[in-house]
C-alpha cells in the first residue's frame, strides 16, 4: 500500500480517508490516477462521490462524466445486503473496503479485470450475509463470492480453529479468489499451463473428492496451531494441499500479500538489517532457472523475510501473536516465483473463460 500526502497540507493521510484530519481539507480517492485528491464535492470538480460513500464507506471517486452512478469498485458488485438489512451492511462495508484494497493493488500491478474487448469473464462479486441461505465463499464463472460472516471477528476465528488455518482475514479471502480468476485467465489458456503443473500438481484430479478428503482429514485430525506443520516444506499453508487449484489460489494470494507488505515497508522508509544476520533464517539455495526477473524477485523475498522477522518480533514486544505466521519454503518460493513471472512477464493475449465452482 502506498503512503498517501494531503495535498493541502502535506501531513501524512490513509488510503480510506474522507478528509484530513490535520488540516481538515475534503479528501477522495482517484482510483485512475490511484492518488488521494483534494474533493470538497463541488458541482465545478472533475469528480463526484460514489454512489456507496455512505452505505460501502467508500471514499473512490467518479468522474463528473462518468453515467455510472457508483465507483470503479463498488460496480463490480452484484449481490450485497439490501438497505433495511443494517445487521448486515456494516459487514458489508467491511468487505468493499477489503476489495478497494485488492483491486487497487490490481491496478497497480497492471493486471485486467476481465477480457480484452470486454468479453467473459469480467470479475464480479457477490457480498452475500448467511442468516438466510447458505452461503460458501467461493470463485465461479468470473464472479468472487464472500459469506459476509467472515467479517465478523468472533465467527471467523471460530472457522480459523476448526480448520486449523494459521491465518484468515477477508483480505485474504479476496485475494485467494481472486487467484482463481486469474488462474482462468493466465494459465488455463496458456503456454504456462505445462509449468504450472509442474509446480503444483495436476489440476485435473477430481475437485471435489479432493476438498471433500481434505476437509474429511481436517475434521479427524485437527492441525496443531501456532506452528506450521509438515505441509509447509511444499505449501504456504494447509489449505493449499488440498488440490494444484487451490494450492495456486494460496499462492497467488500470498504473493499479493507480500508485493503490498513490500510497497508499504518502502513507502514508509522502513529498514531493516540484513535478513541474514535475523536468527531462524531458513537457507535460501542456489537455483538453477535463471528466467528474467528470477534474482530481482529472489531480492524482494530476502528483503520480506527481513520486514516478517522484525514485525513478528515488534508484535511480541507489543504483546500480540506472530503478524506473519508463514513459512516459505524452498519450493513455496519456486511456486512464488512462478506467479511473480506471470504477472511481470507479458500478458495479455492469452484470455480465456472461467469455469468451474472452486472454494
Ligand atoms: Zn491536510
Ligand atoms: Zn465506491
Amino acid at each position: 500500500m502506498q503512503a498517501f500526502h494531503c495535498p493541502t497540507c502535506r501531513r501524512l493521510v490513509f488510503f480510506h480517508n474522507f478528509g484530513c484530519l490535520s488540516c481538515g481539507a475534503g479528501l477522495g480517492y482517484d482510483p485512475v490516477t490511484r492518488s488521494i485528491v483534494a474533493f470538497a464535492g463541488g458541482a465545478a470538480e472533475p469528480w463526484r462521490s460514489c454512489g456507496n460513500r455512505v452505505v460501502a464507506d467508500c471514499n473512490w471517486l467518479v468522474a463528473a462524466s462518468d453515467p455510472n452512478d457508483l465507483c470503479r469498485s463498488c460496480r463490480l458488485t452484484a449481490v450485497r445486503p439490501n438497505d433495511a438489512e443494517a445487521e448486515h451492511l456494516a459487514a458489508f462495508a467491511d468487505a468493499e473496503s477489503a476489495k478497494r484494497q485488492v483491486l487497487d493493488q490490481l491496478a497497480g500491478l497492471g493486471l485486467p479485470i476481465g477480457a480484452s474487448g470486454g468479453g467473459p469473464p469480467q470479475l464480479r462479486f457477490r457480498l452475500m450475509a448467511s442468516s438466510y441461505e447458505r452461503v460458501v465463499t467461493g470463485y465461479e464463472e468470473g464472479t468472487i463470492t464472500l459469506d459476509l460472516s467472515e467479517s465478523n471477528d468472533a465467527h471467523r476465528e471460530r472457522v480459523r480453529q476448526q480448520l486449523g488455518e494459521l491465518y484468515r482475514t477477508v483480505l485474504g479471502h479476496l485475494r485467494h479468489e481472486i487467484g482463481h480468476f486469474y488462474w482462468w485467465l493466465l494459465i488455463a489458456p496458456s503456454p504456462h499451463l505445462e509449468r504450472f503443473r509442474e509446480l503444483f500438481g495436476d489440476e485435473r484430479a477430481d475437485y471435489q473428492a479432493a476438498l471433500d478428503q481434505h476437509y474429511a482429514q481436517t475434521a479427524d485430525r485437527p492441525i496443531a496451531l501456532g506452528a506450521p506443520g509438515p505441509w509447509s516444506d511444499r505449501h504456504i499453508s494447509v489449505y493449499a494441499t488440498a488440490h494444484p487449484w487451490e494450492d495456486w489460489a494460496e499462492t497467488f494470494g500470498q504473493y499479493l500479500l507480500i508485493r503490498d507488505g513490500l510497497e508499504t515497508a518502502g513507502a514508509f522508509g522502513l529498514e531493516v538489517g540484513d535478513p541474514s544476520q535475523a536468527a531462524g533464517r531458513r537457507p535460501t539455495p542456489t537455483v538453477s532457472d535463471s528466467r528474467t526477473g528470477h534474482r530481482r524477485f529472489r531480492d524482494m523475498i530476502d528483503r520480506w523475510l527481513g520486514y516478517t522477522f522484525a514485525l513478528n518480533a515488534m508484535a511480541r514486544s507489543i504483546g500480540q501473536g506472530d503478524l506473519y505466521p508463514f513459512v516459505l519454503s524452498e519450493t513455496v518460493v519456486q511456486k512464488l516465483t512462478f506467479v511473480h513471472e506471470i504477472i511481470e512477464g507479458p500478458t495479455g493475449e492469452v484470455l480465456g473463460p472461467g469455469s468451474a465452482r472452486l472454494r
